[in-house]
């Protein structure tokens, strides 16, 4: 089980690359070029980002839950695979730490092993749920840290 300083931490795990990704030019906004959410970002030639090396701050910054390695390494885990980007943030006011889970295609996080996924890591912190069709979602655990069913609102 991920500490929420794992969570937090924001550098790529020894051993992981994004190789064939690009889930995070596609579904989160990009500040710096005004791209808004669930829009392929523009500068996504292939698989590959045709300004890497002028790419903005907040592309740089970004590495998901997977690659920062609280997710499991196998690839089916990947957001490309997975269908499910992964992030954590601490929201305020009140410091709470939470997970965001977006999907990337309809029905990917309801498919078994990410909804056990996400589950397992609401014991640790909020997870919201944003699925493609627009709906939200909260899964919490009432007891954190402890093996309870999660609460789904
Ligand atoms: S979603 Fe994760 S694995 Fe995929 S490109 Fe972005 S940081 Fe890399
Ligand atoms: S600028 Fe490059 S790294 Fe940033 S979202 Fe666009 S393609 Fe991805």
């Amino acid at each position: 089980m991920p500490s929420l300083d794992h969570l937090l931490a924001t550098e790529a795990a020894a051993g992981r690359e994004c190789a064939g990704c690009n889930v995070c030019c596609e579904l989160p906004v990009v500040i710096e070029l005004a791209k808004p959410a669930r829009t392929r970002c523009s500068h996504l030639g292939g698989c590959l980002c045709q300004i890497y090396t002028e790419r903005p701050k907040s592309c740089r910054a970004f590495n998901c839950l997977w690659l920062r390695g609280v997710l499991d390494l196998a690839l089916e885990n990947r957001p490309d695979h997975s269908g499910v980007l992964l992030d954590a943030y601490v929201r305020q006011p009140g410091n709470e730490t939470r997970i965001v889970a977006t999907e990337a295609w309809s029905g990917a996080a309801d498919l078994p092993q990410t909804r056990q996924t996400l589950e397992s890591l609401a014991a640790i912190a909020t997870v919201i749920v944003y699925y493609r069709d627009g709906r939200q979602s909260t899964i919490t655990s009432q007891e954190r840290g402890d093996a309870v069913a999660p609460r789904v609102e």
